[in-house]
């Protein structure tokens, strides 16, 4: 049901993944892949070793799957509206002070990033019920929650990433209490933000799952935010209609689900219509 990146053998070419077709970019994008070195493959990333020590580069594909890797299909062009709300809310993030991962984007579907140490956890925080939430504790999809909660899930594929509490977290070494103090912190503050600025665009952040990684410096560590934000972790739900704008149009097979993502997109102010000159500010919704 849940998702991580599998680690896989290190070709030294790279085949761009059938969905990497040529719009949006993707041929230009691929001759420039071909001459890094990759080193992961997850379901809907390519990581490859950066330009310089402690960088990689992020592919985005357009390939998607759920139910644990049981569903699989291509949303054209995801990779590259992927690559651009995640830069454009990484950027955003840093500017109010979370560390990120990020640094910058450097075509349609890549992005430079520091290498991090992934702590395997995904942290969600959830704002309205939905998903394994309203299932598990039989509440309507749409309930507000009293509070913002926050969930872990243990990043192991062949577990299916099951639900674990802090008590799993730190007496298996997955992190340190001071660790998760941090993500904790992090992952509030990332709502609160997050939460404020689709609002501004007439879109509801019912939930998101987010990943931290461990940034070595100078002899310090510190946790930063890494992998992405995008329709394909968050659920945004339009504010007046509760139309979905997410990988729940996929999942569920509702259908329009390019349009959801491009909707996202648009309403940011990022839909490269016509390459990036076309990048503007949000749309700001009445
Ligand atoms: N999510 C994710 N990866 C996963 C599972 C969930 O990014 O492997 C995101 C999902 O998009 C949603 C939030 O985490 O925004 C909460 O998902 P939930 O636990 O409800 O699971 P789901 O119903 O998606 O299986």
């Amino acid at each position: 049901m849940r998702r991580g990146a599998v680690a896989i053998p290190l070709p030294l070419c790279y085949t761009p993944p059938a969905s990497a077709g040529p719009r949006f970019g993707g041929e230009r994008d691929s001759v420039q892949m071909a001459r890094r070195r990759q080193l992961y493959e997850g379901k809907a990333k390519v990581l490859f070793e950066g330009p310089e020590p402690g960088t990689l580069v992020q592919y985005f594909k357009d390939d998607a799957t759920s139910g644990n890797g049981t569903k699989k299909g291509v949303i054209t062009g995801k990779g590259v509206l992927n690559n651009r709300i995640s830069e454009y809310l990484m950027t955003r993030l840093t500017e109010m002070g979370v560390p990120t991962h990020f640094i910058r984007r450097l075509n349609m579907r890549e992005q430079l990033i520091r290498e991090v140490e992934i702590i395997p956890l995904e942290l969600v925080v959830r704002n309205v019920a939905a998903g394994s939430l309203s299932t598990r504790l039989g509440l309507k999809e749409g309930t507000r929650l009293p509070r913002s909660i926050i969930e872990y899930y243990y990043k192991n594929d062949q577990l299916q990433d099951p639900m674990v509490s802090e008590e799993h977290i730190t007496c298996f070494g997955w992190a340190s209490t001071q660790d998760l103090d941090d993500m904790v912190a992090l992952a509030l503050r990332i709502n609160d933000f997050l939460s404020g600025l689709f609002l501004g665009v007439g879109i509801v952040l019912v939930d998101f799952k987010i990943e931290f990684g461990r940034l070595y410096e100078n002899d310090e560590m510190r946790i930063v935010l890494a992998d992405e934000i995008s329709p394909d972790n968050c659920r945004l739900w339009d504010v007046n209609t509760g139309e979905k704008m997410d990988k729940d149009r996929f999942r569920r097979d509702l259908g329009k689900v390019e349009e959801g993502y491009q909707e996202v997109a648009r309403r940011l102010g990022i839909l490269p219509e016509a390459g990036a000159r076309d990048m503007k500010g949000p749309e700001a919704m009445q």
